[in-house]
């Protein structure tokens, strides 16, 4: 069959409705200062800054303070780029196509592959790389491109220093819950919801660390009727519906996506 014809096809079944749509876009997820619960760091962001966007945080005495995950995702780069540029960094994958970086680290604390959630320390401040002096350089990116930085939604503040206070982590982080289905495996959604694509399954029985809660489509599974859904990795949900938690509804101390 030639491309046009395959075109034609393709375009007939579209009209048809056998071929759908893609999944509905995901928003951005809620990230939030990296560091720790109740602490206040200056950010300066500057239009000379490489990346542009990227925000440069400091605070008194703050060589080898914790810093910690900004959002929950998988680490997918633990890198010492040796005396040039980031130096030791980290970049965090949040699915979607979003990425977090946090440059010029004193040391790590996360690997390759590791799931992550919020207020997890992933290194230290420190001045590796092309820093002249203790800072974090941070940034947010979509599909690989700079993003201007939001915490919790709001936008950072372009041009200029501002103080910005952590409510990462406050009184939780992840839980973990076990897969109840009665024997079929649970499909794996992109997103909240059925509407998502499959991205897997998890066998009955698994147990999974949930790193944050959100609502979406409503699923009546082994534990009743609910809207609640798991993200369990990058771009990866469940429906709470068929998974042992010990709570009905929401998890105490487990944050909303
Ligand atoms: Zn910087």
């Amino acid at each position: 069959m030639g491309k046009r014809w395959i075109g034609v096809l393709a375009t007939a079944l579209f009209t048809l409705g056998v071929l759908l749509p893609a999944a509905p876009a995901a928003a951005a997820p809620t990230f939030k200062v990296p560091f720790k619960c109740g602490q206040s760091w200056s950010g300066q962001t500057r239009s000379n800054h490489s990346p542009a966007y990227a925000i440069d945080f400091n605070r008194t005495d703050d060589l080898g303070d914790p810093v910690v995950a900004s959002a929950p995702g998988t680490v997918d780069r633990v890198t010492d780029l040796g005396g040039t540029s980031y130096g030791k960094y980290v970049r965090i994958n949040h699915g979607n196509g979003y990425t977090t970086y946090y440059a010029h680290l004193n040391g790590f604390n996360v690997s390759v592959g590791q799931s992550v959630g919020y207020g997890k320390v992933i290194g230290w401040v420190g001045s590796t790389g092309g820093s002249t002096g203790p800072h974090l350089h941070y940034e947010q990116r979509l599909n690989g491109n700079d993003i201007q930085v939001r915490f919790n939604g709001a936008l950072a503040l372009y041009w200029g220093t501002k103080t910005y206070t952590s409510d990462n982590g406050c009184g939780g982080g992840t839980a973990t819950g076990t897969v109840n289905t009665s024997g079929t495996p649970l499909t794996v959604r992109s997103g909240p919801g059925t509407g998502y694509a499959a991205v897997g399954t998890v066998a009955d029985g698994t147990t999974v660390t949930i790193q944050c809660q959100t609502s979406g489509t409503t699923v009546t599974g082994t534990y009743g009727t609910s809207s609640i859904w798991d993200r369990i990795g990058a771009g990866r949900f469940i429906a709470d519906a068929y998974v042992y938690t010990g709570h009905d509804g929401y998890i105490p101390n487990v944050p909303r996506c």
